[in-house]
C-alpha cells in the first residue's frame, strides 16, 4: 500500500537550526500553494493508507486541508497526521484539521525546559506546550506525539529527565527524541555551535532511552518510542522500504519502483501544472538499502529477508563475528541493533552488510 506526504513550507519564522525547506508565511501564497497540491494530488491514482502534512508548520494551513482531503482517497482506517506547533494551535484549527478526517497530531514540542527552548529559538513556552497537548486531546485526538532533541549544549540528563517527566503526564502516545545536528547552512552552522562531545551526547541517547521506556514508551526505531500500537504507520514505510507519493517543494517520493524529489522552490512548485521531479534513484530497494533502513527499526533485519535479496544467513553470521555483541541482538528469525548499536548504526549496520 502507497503513502502520501504533503510538504507544507511555511514557518512563522526560522528555527536556527533547521534546514527543512520553508519560507516564511504569507496567506495568499498558501492558497496557491494549496490549489497547486490539488492539482498535483490528480496525478496519482492511489488509495492511500497513510497520510502525513510534514514541514514547515502544516498546521498553519489547516483552513485548507479540508479541501486538500477532499482530494485524496484513502483505504479504510487511514492514518492521517499533521504536524503542529504549539504557539499557532488553538481551538479553530484543531476542529478544521479533526473535519478534514485528521486523526494523529505531531508537535514540534522539543524541550519543556525554558533555556533549552531559549536556546533552540522557538516561539513558544513549556506551557504554551503542554496546553496545546491538553487542547488537542479534548478536541478528540488520540493518537499526539511530541519530538524532543537531545544533545543540546548545556543539556544534561536533568533536564532530559524533567523534560521526559512531564510529557508523560500528558496524553500523548508517541515520542520522537532526535540529536541535535548543526547542519552547515543554517544559523547555528554559521555560528559554529559545537554539539557537546561524543560521550556526553552518548550519555544523553542512552539515558533518554531508558527514561522513555520506563515512562512506557518503547522504542521501536532508533529515535522513535511509542506506547503499544501507536507506532507511527506513514513514518515505518521510510524504514520498511515502501512506496510512498510526495507531493509540495522539497518533497521526496518513493514510487513506481524510483526514488525522485522536487526542487526547493515554493514559486516553481505553485506555477507549474505538475511538479518538477528530478530522479534521484533509478533502482533503488537493493539489499544493502533495505537492510541499511530495516536495521533502524528495533524490529531489525530477519534472515527470511536477507535469502530473499540472495544473502544467506551464514554469511551475516560471519560478518556478526567481527562485532561486539553488546552492540546486537541475535535469535533464530534475525539479526537486531541494542541501544548501544543504534548510537553507532552507521559503524555497526556497515559491518553487517559487510563493507
Ligand atoms: S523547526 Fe519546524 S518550525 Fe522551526 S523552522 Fe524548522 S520547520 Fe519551521
Amino acid at each position: 500500500m502507497t503513502g502520501l506526504y504533503i510538504h507544507v513550507p511555511f514557518c512563522l519564522s526560522k528555527c536556527p537550526y533547521c534546514d527543512f525547506y520553508s519560507v516564511g508565511y504569507d496567506a495568499s501564497l498558501a492558497e496557491q500553494y494549496a490549489a497547486a497540491v490539488i492539482r498535483n494530488l490528480k496525478h496519482y491514482n492511489e488509495a492511500y493508507d497513510t497520510v502525513y502534512f510534514g514541514g514547515g508548520t502544516p498546521v498553519l494551513l489547516s483552513d485548507r486541508i479540508p479541501e486538500i482531503m477532499q482530494n485524496v482517497r484513502l483505504q479504510d482506517n487511514a492514518e492521517v497526521t499533521v504536524e503542529a506547533n504549539p504557539c499557532v494551535t488553538d481551538e479553530k484549527r484543531l476542529y478544521e484539521l479533526l473535519s478534514a478526517g485528521v486523526n494523529r497530531i505531531s508537535f514540534g514540542v522539543q524541550s519543556l525546559d525554558a533555556d533549552e527552548l531559549k536556546f533552540l529559538g522557538r516561539r513558544h513556552n513549556a506551557e504554551q506546550a503542554k496546553t496545546a497537548i491538553e487542547l488537542a486531546y479534548k478536541a478528540g485526538f488520540k493518537n499526539i506525539s511530541a519530538d524532543l532533541m537531545l544533545g543540546l549544549p548545556r543539556q544534561n540528563t536533568k533536564t532530559v529527565k524533567k523534560s521526559i517527566a512531564e510529557l508523560s503526564q500528558l496524553p500523548i502516545n508517541h515520542i520522537s527524541a532526535y540529536l541535535l545536528k548543526v547542519e552547515e547552512n543554517t544559523p547555528f552552522g554559521q555560528m559554529n555551535i559545537a554539539v557537546p562531545e561524543d560521550e556526553v551526547m552518548d550519555e544523553i541517547y542512552l539515558f533518554a532511552c531508558e527514561e522513555l521506556e520506563k515512562n512506557g514508551f518503547t522504542q521501536y526505531e532508533i529515535s522513535n518510542f511509542a506506547k503499544s500500537g501507536a507506532e507511527c504507520k506513514h513514518n515505518l514505510k521510510y524504514w520498511r522500504c515502501e512506496e510512498y507519493v510526495g507531493i509540495g517543494a522539497a518533497a521526496h517520493s518513493y514510487y513506481k519502483g524510483k526514488r525522485f524529489c522536487v526542487d526547493r522552490n515554493i514559486h516553481d512548485f505553485i506555477f507549474s501544472d505538475i511538479q518538477n521531479t528530478v530522479v534521484t534513484d533509478e533502482a533503488p530497494g537493493d539489499f544493502d538499502e533495505f537492510a541499511m533502513l530495516k536495521l533502524r527499526l528495533a524490529e531489525g533485519l530477519s534472515f527470511a529477508q536477507c535469502e530473499r535479496f540472495g544473502t544467506d544467513k551464514n554469511t551475516i553470521l560471519t560478518r556478526l563475528e567481527r562485532i561486539p555483541e553488546k552492540y546486537y541482538r541475535l535469535d533464530e528469525k534475525g539479526v537486531s541493533l541494542t541501544k548501544e548499536g543504534f548510537l553507532l548504526s552507521n559503524a555497526v549496520i556497515g559491518k553487517i552488510l559487510g563493507y
